[in-house]
């Protein structure tokens, strides 16, 4: 691999984030000689450290996550991490912190090569966009903006940190994280789907009944009740996750694996998106909020949650594109707190052929994206001696060898930003028509609140409400994993 000439700047640099996922990664990059001589870290956050113990913690952090790694690597990587206390409210440190960077790109000849992670809660990140167009943070060389989730509580608010983060960066420099899309799995969509004879040309309505997303969860919202509450599953999982993974399995063809050409083929779909109505939300959505289980409070008992909230711990809903392979297609999604296991799959359901064997189960393809890497089929095929049919699944589960080769979905973005490639980070005109969707449906939700309904109640241990069962637009039609 190439070594890479940067600085990075990191906001949040003593967070959850940073030691658990960020640190390790760009150890695995720096093992992996992508940055190696040329490149400076600087972690801030408010805490008065010094950078000793700085280097210490992202040592920790190495330790934690790799086994038997020469001390020296590890000792040479830290040496190029340096910590600047720093509020990112205070236009002061704004100075102080172009100084080191400038210091940095100077000693370790970056080339004006700039990387600002926003590692961050998400209330500060317009501030920084701002601090950093008016300071003049910005580097000669690349200056390129990491920014985490959630971008922006609605159109409106994201609109507004887009215009805040175009002030210092042109939209090519914007890499709008998604882990998922950095999952193996979900890389795996297209692949499948593309190449293979079989899939490719099954891909359609004529041949495909639904499909049903699952991102769930088995624990509730523990010490982030106060995000939380002001979030609700559907900005906080809907919004991105599902629906980028939903873009994947419904977008055309692009002409080619550029990430232009992706992008295009995406927006292409998401120009079709169907914008649901009062009625239509009312029909074929359904929210819930957890009780209390053994070991958890109910949602309305968290710490930080209003016992009155009306936020959403799980939504279930429909999704539908007037173009592309799956135009017309019902795509059915479900994400929620405190579910029956921590699951993310998706399964395509095919229609029935014909009606000679009348009480046949659907053929179904599952993609397991966690906690397995996993695909299979699921097919009819005849009962041995006697008449009737049996399932059948036809598996491909990655083994633990191909697993412990599968690089961190935030290495590989990582990855993706150092070298400039936008292919899997989200664009400002996709974000634009997946928050139309989102505001849709939660302006339905404040009428509905308004005329005295509330989420439904739901018991640990299963997939959501019983209201999540009667979302679907055909009576034969239901979840097929349960
Ligand atoms: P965190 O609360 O652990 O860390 C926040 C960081 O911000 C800390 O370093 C803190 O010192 C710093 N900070 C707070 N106020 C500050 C101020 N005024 N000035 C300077 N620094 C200040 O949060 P996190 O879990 O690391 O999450 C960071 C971002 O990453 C969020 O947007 C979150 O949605 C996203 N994210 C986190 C995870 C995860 O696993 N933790 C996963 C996906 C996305």
């Amino acid at each position: 691999m190439k070594n890479i000439p940067v600085v990075m700047i990191l906001f949040g640099g003593s967070g959850d984030l940073a030691h658990r996922k960020l640190y390790p990664a760009l150890f695995n990059l720096y093992q992996k000689g992508l940055i190696r001589s040329n490149f400076a870290v600087i972690g801030t956050a408010r805490r008065p450290w010094s950078h000793e113990y700085f280097r210490q913690q992202v040592s920790d952090a190495v330790h934690e996550t790799h086994r038997g790694v020469n001390e020296d690597d590890i000792q040479d990587f830290v040496s190029h991490f340096y910590y600047q206390s720093h509020d990112v409210t205070d236009v002061d440190h704004y100075i102080a912190l172009k100084k080191v960077a400038n210091d940095l790109d100077e000693e370790y000849k970056a080339q004006g090569n700039r990387i600002f992670y926003m590692a961050m809660a998400p209330r500060f990140f317009g501030t920084i966009a701002t601090h950093i167009n008016d300071q003049s943070l910005t580097g000669s060389g690349f200056n390129r903006l990491v920014i985490e989730k959630p971008f922006g509580h609605d159109l409106q608010s994201a609109a507004e940190l887009n215009r805040q983060i175009r002030e210092s960066f042109d939209e090519d420099s914007v890499y709008r994280i998604d882990h998922y899309l950095g999952k193996e799995m979900v890389q795996n969509i297209m692949p499948l789907r593309m190449t293979n004879p079989i899939i490719k040309n099954i891909w359609n309505g004529d041949y495909i009944q639904n499909v049903q997303v699952t991102l769930a969860e088995s624990l509730g919202v523990g010490t982030r009740g106060g995000y939380y509450d002001g979030s609700g599953a559907l900005r906080d999982m809907v919004q991105n996750h599902i629906f980028q993974i939903i873009t994947l399995l419904a977008m055309p063809e692009p002409t080619d694996l550029t990430s232009d050409a992706v992008h295009k083929a995406k927006q292409e779909l998401l120009d079709s998106l169907i914008i649901p109505t009062a009625a239509d939300v009312k029909k074929n959505f359904a929210r819930g909020q957890y009780l209390a289980g053994e070991d958890h409070p109910g949602y309305l008992e968290e710490d930080q949650v209003d016992p009155d909230s009306h936020t959403e711990t799980f939504v279930s809903g429909k999704v539908e594109f007037k173009q592309g392979p799956l135009a017309s297609v019902p795509i059915y999604f479900r994400t929620g707190k405190n579910l029956k296991e921590k699951n993310s799959r998706i399964d395509i359901v095919l229609k029935h052929m014909n009606n000679l064997y009348g009480n046949a189960h659907s053929n179904n393809i599952s993609i397991v994206i966690d906690p397995v890497s996993e695909i299979y089929f699921t097919i009819n095929g005849k009962k041995i001696m006697t008449d009737g049919l049996r399932r059948e699944n036809l598996d491909y589960r990655f083994s633990e060898q191909e697993m412990a080769k599968v690089p961190d979905g935030y290495e590989r973005l990582l990855h993706d930003v150092f070298v400039a490639d936008r292919t899997n980070f989200t664009h400002w005109a996709e974000l634009k028509q997946y928050w139309k969707f989102v505001d849709a449906v939660e302006d339905a939700w404040d009428k509905q609140n308004k005329d005295g309904y509330a989420p439904e109640q739901y018991q640990p241990g299963k997939f959501g409400p019983a209201s999540s069962d009667k979302i679907f637009d055909s009576e034969t039609e239901h979840w097929i994993y349960n």
